[in-house]
C-alpha cells in the first residue's frame, strides 16, 4: 500500500533532451525540461562543407520537439557566439518568440547585430559569472571557461533532481590573452555540493595529453613576423570570431612595425565589437581601411582576413583569385593559415593553397608539415576533459558536441575518472535522458523527435527537405534527360515528335538519343487518343520508354524528366 503511494507520488523526472550536437560537431542544442519549465542550451548551425553539401548552405536542428505539449521555451542560455552554438537562434525565434535570450554581454552583442539582420529583437538577459539568475522557474548560474571566443560561459542549472552541469565548449589555458580563466574554484564547489549530471564538451575526446595555449601562439606569430622569410605582406586567415588569434596578431605586427588591414565582412564585425567592448587590445591607429591598403609598403602591412577553410567568396579566396583592389598578392608574400581545416573542407583548402603558390606565395597551413605553432585548439583534449570531471564529480556523465566515436571516448574517460559506468551515458540527438533525484540518470532512446533541416541560403529560410537533397544527389550522380512532346489538348494528337534533351549523362551519344526519341515515339504512338489528353498517363508511358532504352549498357540510370505540351 505504502509502496503504492509512493509510486504515485514520485516526482516526473527531469528530462534532457539533446535536438543536437550528439552525433555531429554542430547545431549544438539541448532542451532543459521539468514539468514546470522548458529552456534549452544553445542553438546553433552545422555546415555541410566541401563538395556533398548538395547546395545546401546551413543545417539546423529540427525544433519539432519544442512544438509538443508543455511548457513554453521561456530562454534560449548561450554558452557563447560560434555559430554552431548561435546560428540557428531566427529559426527558433521564428516558432517562440517569447523566449528570452540569454547570454554573457560579448555573446548578447554579436548574437543582437545577428539577429537584427533578420528582424528579430527578443527579450535579451544579460548574465554574469556566478551571478545567479532566474529564468523559467530553474535556477541558472553561469561559469566561466576559456574557449577561442571572447566571454564563453558554463552553465549550473539548478533543477527538482538536482545541479545540471552543461560546460559549453572549454579548453584549460592558464595564459588566455584577456587573461580570464576558467572558474576552476567554482567548479570544485559545485562538485563538493554534489552535481547530479556534467554535460561536457567531447570535440577532442580522442586527443591525448593536454591542448596547446593560445600564448605560444602569439609567441610562434611574434617569430615568423620577425623571420627573415617575411620580407613582403603577412596575412593571416582565421575565423572572424577568434578575438583571441587577432589580438595574437596584433602584437606580432605592433612588434614588428605592420599596420593591419582587416578583410571579411564578419572579421570586420566581430573585431568592431571587440574594440568596442574592450575585448581587443590594441591602438586604433594600427588598423588601416581596405581601400587605402596599397598605400602601404609591403613589407609595412599584415592583413587579417577569413577565409581559412577555403571558403568560397571568402576574403582570402578573393585574395588567391588576385580579385581584390588594393591587395594584390604577389611573390615573396607570406600567407599563415591560422586554423584547422573542418573534415569536409580538405580538397577546398588544398585548392586555395595551390592558388596561393601559384602567385608566389609562401604558405604556412596545419596541412603542411608544422615547424611553427600557427594555431591551437580552442577545445580541451584528454586531459583536461579528465580535469574538469575530478573537479565536478558528477552522478552521471553525458559527454556533448562531438561525433558519435568521440562521445564514446569520452565516456571511456569518466568511466576511468571513477564515474559509476551505470551513470556513462552516451546518447545521441532525440534520446531522451531522464534525471531523477538521488538516482543515476537513465535513457530513452529516441524519446524524442529530432532531425535536420537543411536550408538554402542563409536568411531566407528556405528548407530544402529530404526529397529535393535525394534529386541532387541522383542528378549529380547520373544526370538528367528530358523528353519533350507537343500534343493536341483536344484529340491528343502528336503535334510534333518527341524531342531529347540530356544534361551530364555520362556515353550519352546521337545513337542513344535517336534510339530514345522513336522509343518515346513508339510508345505515344500505342496510346488511344483519349490516354494521350491525360497528363498522367503520357508522363508514364515516356518515362518508362526512354528508361527502357538506358537499361542496358548503363550502370547508372539518369533521371527522366517528361515535359508535356498542350496546344
Ligand atoms: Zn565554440
Ligand atoms: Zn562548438
Amino acid at each position: 500500500m505504502l509502496s503504492c503511494a509512493a509510486v504515485e507520488t514520485a516526482p516526473a523526472p527531469v528530462r534532457l533532451v539533446p535536438l543536437g550536437g550528439l552525433g555531429e560537431v554542430g547545431m549544438n542544442c539541448l532542451a532543459v525540461e521539468t514539468p514546470e519549465s522548458r529552456v534549452v542550451v544553445d542553438c546553433g548551425v552545422l555546415f555541410p562543407g566541401g563538395e556533398a553539401a548538395l547546395g545546401v548552405e546551413i543545417i539546423t536542428p529540427d525544433f519539432a520537439h519544442l512544438r509538443t505539449p508543455g511548457p513554453p521555451v521561456a530562454a534560449v542560455l548561450l554558452t557563447h557566439a560560434h555559430e554552431d552554438h548561435v546560428g540557428a537562434l531566427p529559426y527558433l525565434l521564428r516558432e517562440h518568440p517569447d523566449a528570452s535570450v540569454c547570454g554573457t554581454r560579448y555573446t548578447l552583442a554579436v548574437v543582437k547585430e545577428k539577429l537584427a539582420e533578420h528582424g528579430i529583437s527578443p527579450r535579451f538577459v544579460e548574465m554574469s559569472p556566478r551571478a545567479v539568475t532566474r529564468v523559467g522557474g530553474l535556477e541558472v548560474e553561469p561559469l566561466q571557461v576559456t574557449h577561442s571566443i571572447p566571454d564563453a560561459v558554463g552553465y549550473a542549472l539548478r533543477t527538482p533532481a538536482g545541479v545540471v552541469v552543461h560546460t559549453g565548449d572549454f579548453k584549460v589555458d592558464w595564459s588566455p590573452p584577456d587573461g580570464r580563466l576558467l572558474d576552476v574554484r567554482r567548479f570544485a564547489e559545485l562538485g563538493e555540493e554534489g552535481v547530479a549530471c556534467l554535460l561536457s564538451d567531447s570535440t577532442n575526446a580522442e586527443r591525448e595529453g593536454t591542448s596547446v595555449s593560445e600564448s605560444q601562439v602569439a609567441e610562434a606569430m611574434a617569430r615568423i613576423f620577425g623571420a627573415p622569410y617575411a620580407r613582403g605582406r603577412i596575412v593571416v586567415a582565421t575565423f572572424g570570431s577568434n578575438i583571441h588569434r587577432v589580438q595574437s596578431v596584433v602584437r606580432a605586427a605592433l612588434q614588428h612595425g605592420r599596420k593591419v588591414c582587416l578583410l571579411g565582412r564578419s572579421m570586420q564585425q566581430n573585431v568592431r565589437l571587440a574594440l568596442e567592448m574592450g575585448y581587443l587590445r590594441c591602438p586604433p591607429e594600427l588598423f588601416v581601411d581596405p581601400e587605402v591598403a596599397d598605400h602601404f609598403a609591403p613589407r609595412e602591412l599584415a592583413v587579417v582576413c577569413t577565409g581559412a577553410q577555403g571558403e568560397p567568396h571568402s576574403a582570402l579566396s578573393r585574395l588567391a583569385l588576385g580579385e581584390h583592389p588594393t591587395v594584390k598578392l604577389e611573390k615573396s608574400d607570406l600567407v599563415i593559415l591560422s586554423s584547422r581545416s573542418i573534415p569536409g573542407n580538405e580538397r577546398d583548402v588544398a585548392n586555395l593553397i595551390d592558388h596561393l603558390v601559384r602567385r608566389g606565395c609562401r604558405v604556412l597551413s596545419t596541412m603542411g608539415d608544422g615547424g611553427e605553432l600557427i594555431h591551437t585548439t580552442g577545445h580541451a583534449c584528454q586531459g583536461e576533459q579528465r580535469m574538469m570531471i575530478d573537479l565536478v564529480r558528477p552522478r552521471s556523465f553525458v559527454p556533448v558536441h562531438g561525433e558519435f566515436r568521440m562521445l564514446a571516448a569520452h565516456a571511456r574517460t569518466a568511466e576511468a575518472a571513477g564515474v559509476d559506468p551505470r551513470g556513462c551515458l552516451v546518447a545521441e540527438d532525440g534520446d531522451v535522458i531522464e534525471l531523477r533525484a538521488g538516482q543515476p540518470a537513465a535513457v530513452v532512446p529516441g524519446g524524442a523527435a529530432a532531425g535536420r533541416i537543411y536550408l538554402d541560403s542563409r536568411g531566407a529560410f528556405a528548407d530544402v527537405g529530404e526529397v529535393v537533397l535525394r534529386d541532387r544527389k541522383l542528378l549529380a550522380d547520373s544526370g538528367m534527360l528530358v523528353c519533350l512532346c507537343v500534343l493536341d489538348r483536344k484529340s491528343g494528337a502528336l503535334l510534333r515528335d518527341p524531342e531529347l534533351l540530356g544534361r551530364g549523362v555520362a556515353g550519352l551519344d546521337e545513337t542513344r538519343l535517336a534510339q530514345a526519341r522513336s522509343a518515346a515515339l513508339a510508345a505515344l504512338e500505342e496510346l488511344l487518343p483519349a490516354q494521350r489528353t491525360d497528363h498522367a498517363s503520357v508522363e508514364e508511358a515516356l518515362r518508362r520508354a526512354v528508361r527502357s532504352v538506358f537499361k542496358k549498357g548503363f550502370e547508372k540510370r539518369p533521371m527522366v524528366l517528361p515535359v508535356v505540351l498542350e496546344m
